[in-house]
């Protein structure tokens, strides 16, 4: 078999379905992971470039149906050498929580099910992963936040599930280089993808795009070229990094 393994949690679309591709192109077998858009998954799986890439399913909030996802990826692919933890939550469909517009129980629900999507979800899919790559080394590559470092005062519980992946990936990076397992991260600001598309196009668009001196925001291909660099050979000396793509609308000190 050509190629590496790769696993694409949240692959179906947005940044998911851009980093597929761009893995797909490079001559590599991905699975393509969803929850809910089978759909979609297929018709990518079927107009990706090359052969034997997988759809796999699994909610990331279920801790067996991750550790089940990821053994199927591993056996339709023949093994795993790269994981990319892509899949989230935050987008319009899902209530902001301001601490003073939700109730007790609101804030309560939204930051277990943000932290078990986003943070645990991600961390028990890199356990499942490493257990695969341990033997023969391999990359794992978070997709975090802007909004780790900024804040988001409307969603507190997104932006903690991305610092956390970004700590998560820090002490990965120290604890799995031994095995030849580089973690690392990138942060993107604003990307146009179903998440953002809502905002964007909202009277709010306009100051959007402005936060960033380009006057624009990311594409998803653009995220997607520096998820497949950190995951590449070259870039063992990038573990334990987190790489901003935000078109300097926000610098980090
Ligand atoms: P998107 O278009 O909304 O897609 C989200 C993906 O996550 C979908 O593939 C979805 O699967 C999957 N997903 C959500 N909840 C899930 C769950 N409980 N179990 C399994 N899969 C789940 O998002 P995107 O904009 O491409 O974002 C991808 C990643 O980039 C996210 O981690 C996001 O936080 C991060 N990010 C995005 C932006 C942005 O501006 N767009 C900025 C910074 C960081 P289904 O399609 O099957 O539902």
């Amino acid at each position: 078999m050509s190629g590496r393994a790769v696993l694409v949690t949240g692959g179906s679309r947005g940044i998911g379905r851009a980093v597929a591709r761009a893995f797909a192109a490079g001559g590599d077998r991905v699975a393509i992971h969803h929850r809910d858009s089978a759909g979609l998954a297929e018709r990518l799986r079927a107009e990706l470039p090359g052969e034997g890439h997988a759809v796999v399913r699994a909610d990331l909030a279920d801790a067996d149906a991750v550790r089940a996802m990821v053994d199927e990826a591993a056996q339709r692919l023949g093994g795993l050498d790269v994981l990319v933890n892509n899949a989230g939550v935050f987008g319009p469909a899902d209530p902001p929580h301001p601490v003073f517009e939700s109730s007790y129980e609101q804030w309560r629900a939204r930051w277990r099910e943000v932290l078990d999507t986003n943070l645990v979800g991600a961390a028990n899919a890199a356990w499942c992963a490493a257990q695969h790559m341990r033997e023969r080394g391999g990359r794992i590559v978070n997709v975090s936040s802007r909004g780790a470092f900024r804040g988001e005062p409307a969603n507190p519980a997104y932006g903690a599930s991305k610092a956390g992946m970004n700590a998560m990936a820090q002490s990965l990076a120290v604890a799995l280089a031994p095995y030849g397992i580089a973690v690392a991260c990138v942060a993107p600001g604003f990307v146009e993808t179903d998440m953002t598309n809502e905002h964007l196009k909202s009277e709010r668009g306009e100051a959007v795009r402005a936060q960033s001196p380009f006057h624009r925001v990311a594409r998803p291909e653009e995220i997607a070229a520096a998820v497949h660099w950190l995951a590449s050979p070259e870039a063992e000396w990038a573990a334990g990094t987190i790489i901003d793509l935000n078109g300097a609308s926000y610098l980090r000190s």
